[in-house]
């Protein structure tokens, strides 16, 4: 497919061993429909020997490894990741058919995690506890053993970083089990973590079908803690698994997160946010914005601005840099055009432009539906796909109704001047995230991540991870 593809992609890591699985899978790229890779199809046999390879790490060299060099490891990663940018971005933009620009975010991001966590591998600390005449009590921070990753395809380099370089850095030993649709900078990722020097084992990548290697993972009797980011179904699927060996999850299972734009606002400054956490990644992000709440003083100026900059959006294969790409395949096309047929009843306020024609591509032109009632399948359901709808309201109190209306609770945001109404609703917007006047702030790695209600539970990002990914042991000792 591309130069930048420097390594096999139909191996598995397992134990520090690049092997074959039994079967292959193929991997499409969404831009044209062509294939671009075979993967391995790993089964569950290959899982139980990551599971049994990540615990010989642990208590091995990478479990005996002191925290600062953990973390210089990690540093080394993220630095190695950096000088490889564009080719990852490349690669991504081929699997995922993510557009070059967004897809070199994703690669800094990384590697910005990785330096993130390197960092902090070292400053986990515990406490002590004044406590009765006699004891010493003070509490460690311990990995929690083995974690399990299961990655989505929509931003697999980012949810990689987080979870996989939180985990590490807290000295727990990693089996990943990437998407079927997207793994290949999974893989370009565990290349890197050898050449740095992550000890075998302390990485392994197992990639393969979500219900066959995903579900042996999620049902391991021997992992101690699993991550997942995906649908809710399947989060559900999980979280039941892994609940039969009482083994505790973190759910990252998106969103229908609204921004609340006042009458008091600062149009300029909100409209390319009001946009853009729409239409990136095609919409396919957990914390896309695909509901805008408007006041109505400001409904149609607000309308017809974003109306103008949807016109302005260009949609094309990934390699060519367009503003919006392909979604990731034609059965999510199907889902987000089966979405779009609902909306027959709505009226579009307007619509991206194709670049040329892309007859094999899955490609979805970006729309914007105004005037939509709160209940209706649009406003509530999340799409993943870059559809937004407008949704009026007068008061307050009726915008954090409508607000907190959907079973999700994953990111807000507030576009106000009036620093009162802003405090207020921090406190009544049911969100793991909230934004005032920005959305998303960047996505920092160092900013808390998570959701409440069908979005998930347990938090990713920051040092919030590392006490995810970790448990606290009580010590007492009676001295006299
Ligand atoms: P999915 O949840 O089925 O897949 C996510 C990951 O889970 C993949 O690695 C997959 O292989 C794995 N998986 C699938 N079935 C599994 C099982 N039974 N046990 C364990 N792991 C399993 O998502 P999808 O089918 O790729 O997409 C469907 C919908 O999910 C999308 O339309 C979108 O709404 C949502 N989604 C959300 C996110 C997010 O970031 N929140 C990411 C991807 C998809």
């Amino acid at each position: 497919m591309t130069q930048a593809l420097w390594f096999d992609p139909s191996l598995m890591l397992i134990g520090g061993t690049w092997r074959a699985a039994q079967d292959t899978l193929t991997l499409t790229n969404p831009s044209d429909g062509t294939e671009l890779a075979r993967i391995a199809a790993g089964q569950s046999v290959d899982i139980d020997a990551a599971v049994t390879a990540a615990h010989a790490a642990r208590d091995g060299d990478w479990g005996r490894m002191s925290a600062a060099e953990r973390g210089r490891i990690l540093t080394k990663i993220g630095q190695a990741v950096l000088a490889r940018v564009d080719e990852l971005a490349e690669i991504e933009a081929h699997d995922v058919g993510k557009p070059l620009t967004q897809a070199r975010a994703d690669a800094i991001a990384l590697a910005r995690y990785m330096e993130f966590y390197g960092g902090a591998a070292d400053k986990v600390m515990g406490d002590t506890i004044p406590y009765l005449d006699g004891y010493t009590v003070y509490t460690l921070r311990e990995p929690h053993g083995v974690t399990g990753h299961i990655v989505p395809w929509n931003y697999p380099m980012q949810i990689i970083g987080r979870s996989v370089g939180a985990a590490l850095a807290m000295g727990n030993a990693c089996v990943l089990k990437p998407a079927e649709e997207a793994c290949l900078t999974a893989l370009a990722f565990a290349h890197i973590c050898q050449d740095a020097g992550l000890p075998d084992g302390a990485l392994n990548v197992v990639p393969g079908r979500g219900p066959e290697a995903g579900a042996a993972l999620a049902a391991h009797p021997n992992i101690q803690h699993i991550s997942f980011t995906g649908s809710v179904r399947t989060g559900a699927l999980v979280q039941q698994a892994a609940g039969a060996n009482v083994v505790p999850v973190t759910l990252e299972l998106g969103g229908k997160s609204p921004q609340l734009v006042f009458d008091d606002a600062d149009l300029d400054a909100a409209l390319p946010f009001l946009v853009n956490a729409g239409i990136q990644n095609a919409g396919q992000t957990c914390s896309a914005s695909s509901r805008i709440l408007v006041q109505r003083g400001v409904y149609e100026a607000v309308r017809d601005r974003m109306a103008k900059a949807y016109a302005e959006l260009s949609v094309g294969p990934a390699m060519g840099d367009p503003r919006v790409g392909p979604l990731i395949s034609s059965r999510q096309k199907q889902i987000v055009d089966a979405f779009l047929a609902q909306g027959g009843d709505l009226t579009i306020a307007a619509q991206g432009h194709m670049l040329g024609d892309q007859n094999s591509g899955a490609y979805v032109l970006p729309t914007l539906f105004e005037n939509v009632p709160p209940d209706h399948v649009l406003a509530r359901d999340e799409i993943f796909g870059p559809v937004q709808v407008l949704i009026p309201f007068d008061t307050e109190d009726e915008a954090v109704q409508i607000a907190n209306s959907t079973e999700y609770g994953l990111v807000a945001s507030v576009w106000s001047a009036n620093g009162a109404r802003q405090m207020r609703l921090t406190k009544r917007l049911r969100a793991g995230q909230v934004f005032l006047n920005n959305y998303g702030a960047g996505g920092g790695v160092e900013l808390p991540f998570g959701g409440v209600g069908k979005s998930g539970h347990g938090r990713e990002k920051g040092f919030e991870a590392l006490y995810g990914f970790s448990t606290l042991k009580t010590v007492a000792a009676y001295h006299g």
